[in-house]
């Protein structure tokens, strides 16, 4: 088990909720330190697969709740109304695949791909790296914040998650956007995922998170700013109209699209989806309403190289529609990729 990530957990929730799922059996036990949630998981972790609660709960709330639940004779579990603040923004990704199975090394990539794409895009809005982690068969990602359990923030948070679910899921990946309730349960990383018979091709495996350091919050004016976004974008909009370009270098001066950051620009049009290899990126097609066919899942059909600083990146898609064009045709598109230049075309010229 990943101590670590108990420990922090720990000091921002307070009282976590442990529970062993085993077959159709639930148990779960209520910890206020780390010492005895690791006794209890060590007990329980050679078989079934950990849970552990992600947010506040308010020991109070949670106290009356088992007490009606032993009277009634039901098996107790942490109830959203019992979650008072909101410490994790927990996103899980995964890969579509035969019910009750675990993934294949390609479907697990798969899903990390798009790990990555969210970790991309949310970075160019200046939110914070988030705890990584392999959930098993598909990826996760955990941002650290600090939002109180209010309709409010139930609606900003339906808001991003209906917005990521639309651009980074598809019938590859799912996007699962019912995991933002607030008493939501997630892998305790660091235990095995048991998903289905253990295969050669379909295996168990062990779930990892990496925690960066510093692992900052995100701001609630941060998750606000988001939400508005994605409110804005669900509203019709008129066609052909221009997006106001972000003005990172001078009104006039033109980038050096050698120090495009290309995967920043494409994230911040919505169109990032992640990487693939080496420096090519998968994305989605700026033309794709032109497409006739439908894009793979893995979205390799459209693709950026990042330059490594002596040309200009690339652009490429394999739709007959989109036959000829390159990565000038995306910068007229947009008229904005100056803003995501990191020099001056003259400064260079004239160094
Ligand atoms: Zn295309």
């Amino acid at each position: 088990m990943n101590l670590t990530y108990i420990e922090r957990l720990m000091a921002d929730a307070g009282l976590v909720e442990l529970c062993h799922m085993k077959g159709g059996r639930i148990r779960s036990t209520w910890h206020r330190d780390t010492d005895s949630l690791i006794a209890t998981a060590t007990q329980a972790e050679g078989t079934g697969n950990l849970f552990t609660s992600l947010n506040r709960i308010d020991p109070g709330a949670l106290a009356e709740h088992i007490q009606q639940a032993t009277q009634a004779g039901k098996t107790a579990r942490t109830p959203d109304s019992c979650i008072s603040r909101y410490c994790r923004i927990f996103f899980d990704l995964d890969p579509a695949r035969p019910t009750g199975q675990s993934s294949t090394a390609e479907e697990l990539t798969a899903a990390q791909v798009r790990t990555h794409g969210i970790k991309t895009r949310l970075a160019v809005l200046g939110w914070p790296a988030p705890l990584m982690a392999l959930s098993g068969n598909g990826g996760h990602l955990q941002y650290r914040t600090a939002l109180a359990n209010t309709p409010e923030t139930g609606e900003m948070l339906r808001l991003i998650y209906d917005g990521l679910a639309q651009e980074f899921g598809d019938d590859e990946v799912e996007f699962d956007r019912s995991v933002r309730n607030p008493a939501r349960l997630c892998t305790l990383y660091g235990s095995w995922k048991r998903k289905g018979p253990n295969l050669p091709d379909r295996p168990h495996r062990q779930s990892l998170a990496h925690i960066p350091a510093p692992w900052r919050q995100v701001h609630p004016r941060q998750v606000e700013g988001l939400a508005n976004l994605f409110a804005q974008q669900s509203r019709p909009r008129v066609i052909g109209a221009t997006r106001s370009p972000p003005t990172a270098l001078p009104p006039g001066g033109r980038g050096d699209y050698a120090s495009l950051d290309v995967t920043a620009w494409f994230a911040a049009h919505g169109a990032y989806v992640g990487p693939l290899a080496g420096h090519i990126h998968g994305i989605r097609c700026p033309w794709q309403e032109e497409h006739t066919s439908p894009s793979p899942k893995t979205a390799s059909d459209t693709v950026i190289f990042a330059s490594a600083g002596d040309g200009w990146p690339g652009f490429h898609c394999k739709h007959s529609h989109c036959a000829g064009r390159d990565i000038k045709d995306v910068m007229a598109l947009w008229g904005d990729a100056d803003a995501f230049c990191t020099a001056a075309f003259q400064t260079r010229r004239a160094a």
